[in-house]
């Protein structure tokens, strides 16, 4: 079986990791999670890290740190991940939807103004699969009604947008460093931020509000939310090769670009003009023409030994905020289509290129 991932780790890692063993630097505290911070938040193009549990935190912890009053608004994309919307409605606060552009698959920015209200306090831009979301717009409306940006870059390590980085552009951006993203600490994530402020708050919700004198006494709720030292420690060794694990997935994408180009009835990936693409995950779109959908066609490839996943099922679709009477009736057509019809393709760091020719006469001889 070709997994749809597997990480890439090296000597470095292992390095990195033995030396905390060895010195007992196991939880939170020890010197590679300032140094992961420092080197994350440097390659970013922001000035302060606060590296957290996993990205699902990371988006909850950095809503909190805005303090909106509950009821307040926050514009998203339906077609993303779940944590996205809990971040939201953990914080008492309302996730109001666009769909997702039919090329590039992230928010539809020209939906984005309709659904501004009195209560719409931020835009939450989710880069999706590798590609950027078209930032100007999005900053453009976030100036003209004073939004602000909560960025989930969590699938975007090392793309650009018009030659800035993915996580570059949001009051405070938010990464996820699971297993499958481009760079992994098992479980982890990250806030970036350019304010000190903010930066400062989402430390102490990382640390459950921990005043330093005295030092059990609260004046807000946090969490803990912290990383350890150990996962730190991956992360330093991964981000030190954070370009050469860009370029493994650059190079996936364009050999899987190259050779599933003249299949007819796919609907590939693409790079706009003002985009570097990264290709953390390569996604297909099935016509409906081809018979298959998402789910059929991964029967007929896991039966071959290809193994993939099926793309998100937009928040609107979701049963349980529409017991929470959210998104009723709401139809967002371009997300519908694509979660019936996308999937995403083998796309790990260590695949080879016999991988993908297996993978690719495996999608020709199911068509
Ligand atoms: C993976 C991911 C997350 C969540 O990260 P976890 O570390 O798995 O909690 C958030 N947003 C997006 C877009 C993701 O792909």
């Amino acid at each position: 079986m070709i997994p749809v991932n597997e990480p890439l780790i090296g000597n470095k890692e292992l390095e990195y990791v033995t030396d905390c063993l060895k010195t007992g630097w196991i939880s939170s505290a020890g010197k590679y999670i300032e140094q992961f911070e420092a080197k994350w938040a440097e390659y970013c193009g922001k000035k302060y890290g606060i590296a957290v549990s996993n990205g699902t935190v990371a988006l909850e912890a950095a809503v909190q740190c805005f303090d909106f009053e509950p009821g307040s608004e926050i514009i998203m994309p339906t077609f993303t991940i779940i944590s996205c919307a809990t971040a939201i409605v953990y914080n008492k606060c309302v996730p109001v939807l666009v769909d997702c552009d039919p090329e590039t698959w992230t928010m539809d920015v020209s939906q984005i103004e309709a659904k501004i209200t009195k209560k719409t306090k931020a835009i939450m831009p989710v880069h999706i699969y590798g590609h950027p979301c078209d930032m100007d717009p999005i900053m453009n409306v976030a100036k003209k009604y004073n939004l602000k940006i909560i960025e989930d870059a969590a699938e975007a390590h090392g793309a650009e947008y018009k030659g800035k980085k993915c996580g570059g552009f949001g009051d405070i951006s938010c990464f996820s460093f699971y297993a499958n993203k481009i760079i992994t600490t098992g479980e982890g994530g990250m806030l970036l931020t350019e304010n000190e402020q903010y930066a400062e708050k989402a430390r102490s919700i990382r640390n459950l509000c921990f005043k330093n004198d005295p030092r059990f006494y609260h004046t807000e709720l946090g969490n803990n939310f912290r990383l350890t030292n150990v996962q730190a420690a991956i992360g330093l060794a991964q981000v030190e090769r954070i370009d050469e694990l860009v370029e493994k997935k650059i190079w996936i994408g364009s050999m899987y670009n190259e050779n599933l180009k003249d299949v007819k009835g796919l609907q590939l990936p693409i790079e706009k003009d003002w985009a570097k693409n990264v290709y953390w995950m390569y996604g297909i779109v099935l016509d409906e023409e081809t018979g298959y959908n998402a789910v059929t066609f991964a029967k007929a490839l896991k039966e071959k030994g290809v193994d993939t996943r099926p793309f998100f099922l937009g928040m609107h679709e979701q049963p349980v905020f529409h017991n929470m009477g959210l998104f009723n009736d709401e139809h967002y057509p371009v997300s519908e289509n694509i979660a019936k019809q996308g999937l995403y393709l083998p796309s790990g760091l260590t695949l080879t290129e016999e991988d993908v020719n297996i993978v690719v006469s495996c999608i020709k001889e199911v068509l």
